[in-house]
């Protein structure tokens, strides 16, 4: 088991995580999200989860920790589509249990039930590749307990970078627990530097300041 250090050290090795290095300037860009809102770190949980051996490797850390922290006996495993689509797979194929996930709303940002049944009672396990508000697991838990889970008070999660330690009683354990605040262009501490925002995923090179 690694420890956050040596998660990170691992993850930027892939790839899949990036933080700003020091203080705001216009030398060095920062990060653009989905969301149009800036950061000074990103993640890209779809750089671990495609690779099944490091998916493996991050599942059983997660298992072990939360093997440390508690005794929880779940019938499934559920993450969020389709982020979390693997993990919650890879997680009950190592605890050897059923899985599930949850979708999307088209029109808002609430959850529903998605291809796999919930039984009245069922007890689930969550599981998240990143969290970075929040909102998508919140309303995963409100989803499936309206359906009857019963969903149990731990959360997985590779990456926590919300600043929450819970989310609806729910306690977050996570290989990285590193905040990386989100910010409106306007109130933006980097773009007041004069760096640049730029979409990580297209320009990881120049965010990590290798030279192409
Ligand atoms: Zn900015």
């Amino acid at each position: 088991m690694l420890d956050q250090k040596g998660w990170i050290e691992y993850l930027v090795g892939l790839h899949a995580y990036w933080g700003y290095a020091g203080e705001a300037c216009s030398e060095r860009p920062h990060a653009k999200m989905n969301n149009g809102q800036h950061s000074g770190g990103f993640f890209d949980g779809r750089l671990v989860t495609r690779e099944t051996s490091v998916c493996t490797t991050v599942c059983g850390d997660l298992l072990e920790r939360l093997q440390q922290d508690g005794k929880v006996n779940p019938n499934s495993v559920w993450g969020s589509a389709m982020g979390a689509v693997v993990l919650a797979y890879e997680l009950a194929r190592q605890m050897n249990k059923q899985t599930g996930f949850t979708v999307k709303h088209v029109h808002d940002e609430g959850m529903s039930v998605g291809r796999f049944p919930v039984t009245e009672g069922e007890y689930i396990l969550m599981v998240g590749d990143v969290l970075v508000t929040g909102t998508t697991t919140k309303n995963s838990i409100i989803a499936l307990t309206a359906n009857g889970a019963v969903v149990l008070p731990y959360i997985l999660v590779l990456v926590n970078r919300s600043g929450l330690t819970e989310i609806e009683g729910r306690k977050i354990i996570s290989l990285i627990n590193r905040e990386l605040p989100l910010w409106d262009e306007v109130e933006c501490p980097y773009c007041k530097e004069g760096s640049k925002a730029v979409r990580p995923r297209e320009n990881w090179a120049e965010l990590n300041g290798v030279t192409v």
